[in-house]
């Protein structure tokens, strides 16, 4: 795989739609830089007794739409690069949609399948600490990403909330239910991946009983994203992980692959028994790309969709479930040949939105039903898929250049409206 700088891919994405609609220069240079980035060392007590120090980041790309938002994620091949990119989409994401928020993100260099439970919440606590100078329900709200979940949201919030002296629910979204938590966050970005594909299958009339998926990435994203894409009738044929991958042209059955997943080992597909297994990340990812499917869902991490795969590439539909799975090249590549781009900063805004909804019901102490969370998400979504698309029909240009175009333009007119301090 060809790797690119994240955050040299997102300046280059922003400076093609910035020459593209024109933008002021002066506030161009502006939204090319992040306002804050904080790096922090993270000592912890291993459970052997020894101390290791972890490097931890959180950048805040813009807050002139409101206050930051944006995931926290734990991996090995985490760089303040990586978190400066996606706190810069994150930006563009709720602005696509409207939310009220600027982008943020944040990460901490570590593999927490080599690390217990003990030390992961440990390692939570201490990042949530170091981090609370910028964060805050008011400032800059976390989320899950990557290797984060529903437990390590409840960390920070009852870390912070140490802090300051009160519960403080607001400090972060996808918490579980019973502390503030929302209901449908765990599966909202799959569901609003759902909806975009729906939408655009509408758009070029084909109908889902009669449409395959391949699916790269079975985790939250993923794996919600595969289940829905069944529950609304089409059949899919591939997932990949880190792990491996398996197969079934007959289409697998998403439900006991879930459950396989629940239950094995590393919470991987490969050892499912309703399919064809193929060891080995990298190996299932080239073959699941190479599928003749109608909807390719990358779901996993950036860079997958690179210049040396994505000619190979069938699929009629690629919806980016995941942040930044597609390389500029490689976009030009999918574009030539005529696929339709679910961009990022679109497909997969479900979480946030649920996200939004899950703060706003913090403050107001007052919960929604869940089928007033559905209704609302899909509300959201379609107007974000149909905003998108008349740009596209009247620019004449693919989905992400009009999601870029929609989102900048939003952004840059909050720049303008609130004029450079002091
Ligand atoms: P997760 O940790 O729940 O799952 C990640 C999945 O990707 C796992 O199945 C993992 O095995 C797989 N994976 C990791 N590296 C891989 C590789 N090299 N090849 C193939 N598969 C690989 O993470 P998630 O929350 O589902 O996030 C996935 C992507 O979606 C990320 O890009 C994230 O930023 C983005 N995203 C997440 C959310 C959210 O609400 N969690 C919202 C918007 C976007």
């Amino acid at each position: 795989m060809s790797a690119y700088n994240p955050w040299e891919m997102a300046c280059q994405q922003l400076d093609t739609v910035a020459r593209r609609i024109g933008l002021d220069p002066n506030i161009h240079a502006k939204l090319r830089n992040c306002k804050r980035a904080l790096i922090v060392s993270v000592p912890i007590q291993m459970d052997d007794g020894q101390v290791r120090v972890f490097e931890g980041y959180r950048v805040q790309h813009n807050l002139e739409r409101g206050p930051a938002k944006g995931g926290i994620r734990y991996h090995p091949d985490v760089t303040l690069d990586e978190v400066k990119a996606l706190a810069m989409w994150m930006t563009w994401k709720c602005a696509v949609v409207g939310l009220p928020y600027g982008g943020a993100k944040g990460g901490v260099v570590c593999d927490p399948n080599r690390m217990s439970l003990a030390e992961i919440e440990r390692l939570t606590r201490r990042y949530t600490s170091e981090i609370s100078i910028i964060i805050g329900p008011e400032k800059d709200i976390p989320a899950p990403d990557v290797n984060t979940n529903p437990q390590v949201m409840s960390w920070i919030m009852d870390t912070y909330s140490m802090n300051v002296g009160y519960s403080a629910p607001g400090v972060v979204t996808g918490k579980p239910i019973d502390i503030g938590g929302s209901e449908g966050r765990l599966t909202a970005t799959g569901r609003g991946a759902m909806i975009v594909i729906r939408e655009a299958l509408q758009h070029l009339n084909m109908r889902p009983d009669q449409c395959t998926v391949a699916v790269q990435g079975f985790g939250n994203v993923g794996g919600a994203t595969a289940q829905f894409l069944h529950e609304l009738g089409c059949r899919v044929v591939g997932v990949s992980d880190a792990f491996g991958g398996v197969f079934n042209p007959k289409g697998l059955d998403i439900p006991a692959l879930a459950r396989h997943c629940r239950t094995s080992e590393r919470h991987a597909v490969a050892g499912f028994d309703g399919g064809d297994v193929v060891e080995g990340g990298a190996k299932a990812t080239e073959e699941l790309f190479k599928l003749e499917v109608d909807i390719l869902a990358p779901c996993a991490l950036e860079n997958q969709i690179t210049k040396d795969n994505a000619r190979a590439i069938r699929a009629k539909i690629v919806a980016e479930g995941a942040n930044g799975p597609t390389t500029p090249e490689a976009d030009e590549i999918l574009c030539r040949k005529g696929v339709f781009m679910l961009p990022d900063i679109l497909a997969n805004a479900g979480g946030v939105t649920v996200s939004y909804f899950e703060w706003v019901q913090d403050i107001q102490a007052h919960f929604w039903q869940l089928e007033d969370i559905n209704k609302e998400l899909a509300r959201i979504m379609t107007k974000g898929f149909h905003d998108v698309l008349e740009i596209a029909e009247r620019e004449k240009c693919d989905m992400r250049m009009a999601a870029y175009i929609l989102a900048v333009s939003r952004v840059a007119t909050a720049v303008r409206l609130r004029g450079i301090y002091p």
